[in-house]
């Protein structure tokens, strides 16, 4: 169970010019999500869609497969794909349409307390603001040893980290997947990202 809120307007609003298709999770609704400002947000740019869907927990791969096989000529038609749920669920989704540009649509929000167990292969730090818009959507917090925002240490060997040799380099993934969607050049471009702790601090009011 995670907790997610809508991202700022400003960033995603340009996302909905790229004529997207649409991941909406219902999952985690009993914590809390931000279910109206989203509905809201989708609802205002119905005609910039090129199709949605709404599952529940759709951070379980082998169910949101079935969805990106069966949705699979409208997500190829759309210029990108919006995932509306925690950091979790945009990885699996950018893992299952590793070839086109998917981008988080919410950031996901510490929370104290035991959230459960799960079995997927992703991992999120809840860290309050999510940075796989600028990773191909995968986590540099969690598929990093360090959890670097800005590019590799530089001591992965043979595509393995140098701080846990049985695991990929996470930045390596990273560099991979952005090239596999045409957006390697993002890593040249980006303003430097600075982690802003207080988001997890337990009961921070932000
Ligand atoms: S960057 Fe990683 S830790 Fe932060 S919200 Fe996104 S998936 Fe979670
Ligand atoms: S080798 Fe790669 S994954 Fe490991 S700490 Fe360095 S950048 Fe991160």
């Amino acid at each position: 169970m995670l907790i997610t809120k809508l991202k700022d307007k400003e960033e995603i609003i340009s996302f909905f010019d790229l004529q997207p298709f649409i991941f909406r999770c219902s999952g985690c609704e009993e914590v809390y999500s931000a279910e109206e400002d989203i509905d809201k947000l989708i609802e205002d740019n119905k005609d910039r869609i090129s199709g949605i869907v709404r599952l529940d927990y759709l951070c379980r791969e082998e169910f949101s497969k079935v969805y990106v096989e069966k949705y699979s000529s409208e997500i190829e038609r759309a210029g990108c794909v919006i995932v509306f749920s925690c950091g979790v669920g945009v990885q699996v989704i950018a893992k299952l349409c590793e070839r086109k540009r998917v981008l988080a649509g919410c950031d996901t929000c510490y929370l104290n307390g035991f959230q459960g167990l799960s079995t997927q292969n992703f991992d999120c730090q809840q860290c309050g603001e999510c940075y796989l818009n600028y990773t191909g959507g995968i986590c540099p917090l969690t598929a990093c040893s360090k959890g670097l925002l800005n590019g590799p240490c530089g001591g992965a060997k043979n595509g393995k980290c140098e701080v846990s040799p049985e695991m990929d380099c996470g930045w390596e993934l990273i560099y991979k997947r952005l090239k596999k969607i045409g957006k390697e050049e993002m890593l040249k471009k980006n303003k430097v990202l600075v982690r802003d702790y207080r988001r997890t601090i337990p009961g921070n009011p932000e």
